[in-house]
């Protein structure tokens, strides 16, 4: 079976952002909406941000190995869902997008995770609010499963935006007088 066209892998190969980016265009998602969301996260700290800017963090995400890992595994389990060749009760639990599965969650807060706790925080926030992408592709409709593409898509969005905060240049302090 191949996922997205993909026949042949060599284990030790990363798989290009080119792939990448096409296997979230697959499953109804652009690069330019993700960096949509982080340059909404991002713009209240770094007013002059640009779109490019954010595309540019997302794409820096997406060559870490174990981000392609999380991608990879919760798109085909999306699609394998829709399709209707996973067993019970996993088949049934992912097309409802039950909320107390949890796995969906767990599975992309390990991309949030790699940039620590402003990764962390970013993704429980995109989570709970759902803003533009997230919100459109939230939940299983009619022939369409994304229980794990909104949280891998909320994911991406948080570790880029972390990304970009770590990367930020603190402006020079200024020495205090004492008092
Ligand atoms: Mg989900």
């Amino acid at each position: 079976m191949s996922f997205c066209g993909m026949t042949e892998f060599e284990p030790e190969d990363a798989l290009s952002n080119e792939l990448l980016v096409g296997w979230l265009k697959t499953r109804g998602v652009t690069i330019d909406e993700i960096a949509l969301l982080v340059l909404d996260a991002q713009k209240p700290y770094l007013p002059d941000i640009t779109l490019a800017e954010c595309r540019e963090a997302i794409l820096r995400v997406l060559d870490k190995r174990e981000v392609q890992n999380t991608i990879v595994t919760g798109l085909a389990l999306d699609a394998l869902a829709e399709k209707g060749l996973l067993p019970e009760p996993l088949g049934t639990l992912l097309r409802r997008d039950d909320g107390l599965y949890g796995v969906d969650e767990m599975v992309a807060i390990s991309i949030a995770n790699i940039y620590g706790s402003i990764g962390v925080t970013n993704f429980g926030y995109l989570d709970k609010v759902k803003p533009g992408v997230i919100e459109r592709i939230n939940g299983c409709k009619e022939n369409s499963c994304n229980t794990f593409l909104d949280d891998i898509v909320a994911a991406i969005a948080a570790a880029a935006a972390a990304r970009i905060a770590h990367n930020a240049v603190c402006p020079p302090q200024t020495p205090q007088k004492p008092a």
